[in-house]
């Protein structure tokens, strides 16, 4: 019996978890520096929660969830995204006596049933962040601004972000209708699902894939027809704050996204490198979601970068580089003291990496393994390698409490006292 991953999921190694982990640290350190805290909420919750918010008739909801019953029979669901949970654990916590805004970022596991194909998983990772209680474009600004700085340190120069404005309420129900009076004529040129859609909520045809139903869709009404004058001005003074701060933006009047709780602000970020599957982010303005779910009346925007895909098409590896020791005992009757020297540098440095060459099988094996970690990058460490440092432990060394330290790129070699590594301040 072979055991496998199972279909559609995926394990990270490193590097490649490595670079993950990078990644949610640079998210970490700018969404924390625009006020954010991280949020964890359960991978399980209650199937309802997602009926509810997502939408019934969205394709999630209708054909992607992990929906089973637990042992007493409750549904659950594994989470398909993670607004949902967020706004649920507000309203637990007791959201309308917390001081606003409330700033929250988080990073995570997904499950959607989809069929698996390049950039497309059943589990896969979101980096998110949700921004509640301002209802001015204002808010939506900052939120792109900092998704924008996000994407720079990742070292992407040329995104730009599609926009787009979506009516809510009335206004959706008059713009669904006006999609159903112009396609309902070629209903019997549409597929299946795409029929249903047109059946139970016509605007979800703009999520469809097939070729056909996009044609009928072309000359379509738009959203933008469909706006009060609150959410028109709220999209002019967005578009005016977006120029001020240079964030490059497109307007697609048909984008309108495959969830049910966006209202106003709806955006995305595609990448051509990333084939039919393109999108690389998504999000929007939820202002009826909190109270939808039973919390009180709250604006609130925010987005979800598939974390997959980004580093599919992320520019360079945003591991930060750094340099590693590497301790290369002469045999093994040097085993004892290299480790040893290893502490010792660890305790001089608490930040340094320090790789002990265990098998103790001499300099020459030692060195070439040195050489593969400097030449490859692909070691199991959390950066970059820029440098290897081979400190090469003999008899002679140990007899004498010296290191020889080579630098492999540089080829420079010196000789320190162990001594000179002393017990630095973190240990
Ligand atoms: P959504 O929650 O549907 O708005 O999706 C937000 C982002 O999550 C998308 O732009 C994708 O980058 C990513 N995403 C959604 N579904 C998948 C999937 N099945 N596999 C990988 N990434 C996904």
């Amino acid at each position: 019996m072979k055991y496998r991953a199972v279909k559609g999921t995926r394990d990270l190694l490193p590097p490649e978890s490595e670079r993950f982990a990078a990644a949610e640290g640079i998210a970490r350190e700018v969404f924390s520096s625009y006020g954010y805290g991280e949020v964890r909420t359960p991978v399980l919750e209650a199937t309802e929660l997602f009926a509810r918010s997502v939408g019934e008739t969205t394709d999630i909801v209708h054909k992607e969830m992990y929906t089973f019953p637990d042992r007493k029979g409750r549904s659950l669901t594994m989470r398909p995204e993670n607004t949902a949970g967020v706004v649920r654990a507000l309203i637990e916590k007791g959201l309308q006596d917390m001081p606003r805004p409330i700033r929250l970022w988080y990073c995570g596991e997904q499950f959607r049933y989809e069929q698996p194909q390049k950039g497309r998983y059943r589990e896969f990772r979101q980096i998110g962040a949700e921004l509640l209680g301002i209802p001015g474009p204002e808010a939506d600004a900052e939120l792109l601004l900092m998704l924008f700085d996000f994407l720079r340190r990742l070292g992407f120069a040329d995104l730009s972000v599609t926009l787009n404005c979506v009516p809510s309420r009335d206004g959706r129900q008059r713009f669904a209708e006006a999609v159903r009076a112009h396609v309902s004529p070629q209903a019997d040129r549409l597929g299946t699902d795409d029929r249903r859609r047109l059946e139970e909520n016509p605007l979800r045809l703009f999520d469809s894939k097939d070729a056909q139903t996009r044609g009928i869709l072309e000359g379509a009404p738009t959203s933008p027809e469909f706006l009060d004058d609150s959410a028109r001005a709220h999209y002019e003074r967005l578009k005016q704050l977006l120029s001020i701060m240079k964030i490059p933006f497109t307007e697609n009047p048909s984008l309108v996204r495959g969830l049910d709780y966006y209202t106003v602000t709806v955006f995305e970020v595609v990448s051509r490198g990333l084939g039919a599957q393109d999108a690389v982010l998504g999000g929007g303005r939820y202002d009826n979601l909190i109270g939808d779910l039973g919390g009180p009346d709250m604006p609130a925007i925010g987005f979800a970068i598939g974390e997959d895909r980004l580093l599919d098409v992320a520019p360079a590896d945003p591991r930060p580089l750094r340099e590693v020791f590497f301790v290369v005992p002469f045999s093994k009757e040097q085993l004892a003291y290299a480790l040893e020297v290893a502490r010792r540098i660890r305790r001089h440095d608490p930040a340094a990496v320090v790789d002990t060459d265990l098998s103790g099988r001499g300099f020459k094996k030692g060195f070439a393994r040195a050489a593969q970690v400097l030449e490859d990058s692909s070691g199991p460490y959390p950066f970059r390698v820029s440098e290897v440092r081979v400190i090469s432990l003999g008899p002679e060394e140990e007899a004498r409490g010296t290191l020889k330290i080579k630098a492999l790129s540089t080829r420079v070699e010196e000789s320190v006292n162990l001594s000179s590594f002393e017990r630095g301040p973190g240990r």
